[in-house]
């Protein structure tokens, strides 16, 4: 093997994010791997019914795979699926929270960042959650405080945004456009402020700072966990700008149950 090929082929773990479609019959994957990052690559006749070297291409999956880099788009000509996350297609409530996250994290990040072990294994480790735990939201909102610290996008929840004077224990607001909370002597009722009563900055708090062990285990009430997810999905629906279809599809899914 000489070193041009060396560098032009790479064996990886990857997270299948996104499928669609390509030509006759191959798709198109979007996969997070730990050392490359984000990368496209097409799968070639993955749409046979046979098509046997890159049959495991199935979404929000792990597998190994052989990827030839070309100039513009990867080819990945060998694929084996690793862990398989059957209950994120088997149950339609668990697929769309594990779409949510890999859509959110496909939106907060670009191609091709090489340092990204930290994001893999926060990707892998929320597909294997979103597969067991019986608490879905609290897996999501752990997952999106986790990923916006890795992006950049850290809510402030100790400090008020306007004069970063500490929080009060009482209730408070979230200011998407601000990215933070506002406390209510400074708030001002915009489209972008929603209330966030003390038990829900609480609990972000706790999530913000703690590993999945110390909060796997918490009872969380409804009404905390919407409060929560308002004030999380508001910020991040405002960080890519427009509205992440999953976050419809939950509600869809939610609506049905
Ligand atoms: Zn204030």
């Amino acid at each position: 093997m000489t070193d041009q090929h060396r560098l032009r082929s790479l064996r990886t773990p990857a997270l299948i994010l996104r499928r669609r479609d390509f030509g006759e019959a191959d798709r198109l994957l979007t996969v997070l791997t730990p050392y490359q990052g984000k990368l496209d690559v097409v799968a070639k006749g993955a749409r046979k019914l046979n098509s046997s070297k890159t049959g495991h291409v199935e979404l929000y999956t792990r597998a190994d795979m052989l990827i030839h880099r070309g100039r513009d788009l990867g080819i990945c000509v060998q694929a084996e699926m690793t862990a398989p996350f059957l209950p994120l297609r088997e149950d339609l409530n668990r697929g769309a929270h594990a779409s949510y996250c890999a859509e959110l994290l496909d939106r907060l990040t670009t191609e091709g960042e090489t340092d990204a072990g930290a994001l893999f294994r926060l990707m892998d480790d929320t597909f294997i959650r979103l597969s067991l735990e019986a608490d879905l939201r609290l897996v999501v909102r752990f997952f999106e405080l986790r990923l916006l610290d890795l992006v950049g996008f850290r809510p402030e929840l100790i400090n008020c945004v306007v004069e970063h004077e500490p929080l009060l224990p009482e209730d408070q607001f979230f200011d998407h456009t601000a990215g933070g909370v506002v406390c209510p002597r400074h708030v001002l009722r915009t489209a972008s402020v929603v209330s966030l009563s003390v038990d829900a900055l609480k609990l972000l708090r706790h999530l913000q700072r703690s590993t999945w062990k110390q909060v796997a285990s918490l009872k969380v009430p409804t009404r905390t966990h919407e409060e929560a997810e308002r004030a999380m999905l508001g910020y991040v629906t405002h960080l890519v700008e427009r509205r992440l279809q999953s976050v419809d599809f939950i509600r869809k899914v939610r609506n049905l149950a």
